[in-house]
């Protein structure tokens, strides 16, 4: 027990950080200086205001100085932080999968948030991540390659390569065509684009499902690829009837994807088949 809660306050501290990443990052600001300061009365944080879930508690989600509001997003990132690396330790305990795991789902919190405001990310974002999940099977393939083994198909390394080409390759067909298809849709409709949009897929997409691919290999690209637009969907649903904006950043859905494909892709997998 003194473990798992050990690990979710880690991880509630690690969503402290990604918040930092979320607000800081677009704006290409540094994520170290300055410490955090209230964004309204500019006077900085406390330590112990800044405490992970709880200072929002204590303060009844208002700075402390000014009383301004803080936004509620913050200890919902860490929350879900926290409940992410819970689950993740509970799933692999404590071994290089959950390091490896943890990276990813910390980047999947960072680049769909920064989506849902920008609706655009980084670019480096999705290599940073690829190269963490790149770094992540060179040891277990090193581990390998000194039993003695030197079939391709099982090397950890080479399935995450084949996976991030395949991320790339299959996503950018799809992009191919559907940029294709939408062309002849806005010309059919003299439109010059639906609501700003004139891509079907981002290039911010492509590199994604290359980062899926490294982390969960190629049949898991095929899974995100195909469950994002059934939550999307399940979205739009929502949007429409209770009449709320209807077009939002696609990342958000692909990260849930991946997430359900983390989990219960082999599930899904079974039962499709
Ligand atoms: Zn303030």
């Amino acid at each position: 027990m003194i473990i798992e809660i050990f690990v979710f306050i880690f991880g509630s501290c690690i969503g402290s950080f990604l918040n930092v990443c979320i607000h800081r990052l677009p704006k290409s600001k540094s994520l170290a200086f300055p410490g955090s300061f209230c964004p309204k009365c500019k006077k900085p944080i406390k330590f112990y205001d800044n405490i992970p879930i709880l200072s929002y508690l204590f303060l009844r989600g208002r700075c402390r100085k000014c009383s301004e509001k803080i936004s509620l997003r913050y200890p919902i990132v860490e929350l879900i932080t926290a409940i992410f690396f819970l689950v993740l330790y509970l799933k692999l305990g404590l071994t290089l999968e959950l390091a490896k795991f943890v990276f990813l789902f910390s980047v999947l919190v960072v680049v769909s948030f920064i989506d849902i405001d920008y609706h655009a990310i980084p670019i480096y974002l999705c290599f940073i991540g690829i190269t963490g999940g790149l770094l992540f099977v060179l040891w277990p393939t090193c581990a390998l390659l000194k039993t003695g083994v030197f079939d391709l198909k099982v090397l950890p390394l080479y399935k995450a390569f084949a996976g991030l080409l395949f991320g790339f390759g299959f996503t950018y067909a799809f992009k191919f065509f559907g940029d294709i298809g939408l062309d002849f849709y806005l010309k059919f409709r003299k439109q010059e684009s639906i609501e700003g949009e004139k891509e079907s897929l981002g290039l911010g997409d492509v590199d994604f499902m290359g980062m899926v691919g490294v982390f969960l290999g190629v049949k898991a690209v095929v899974l995100v690829f195909f469950i994002a637009p059934f939550i999307a969907l399940l979205y739009s649903a929502y949007a429409i009837f209770f009449k709320k904006t209807h077009l939002i950043p696609y990342l958000p859905y692909l990260s849930l994807a991946t997430v359900i494909t983390f989990f219960w892709g082999n599930k899904i997998l079974s039962f499709v088949m």
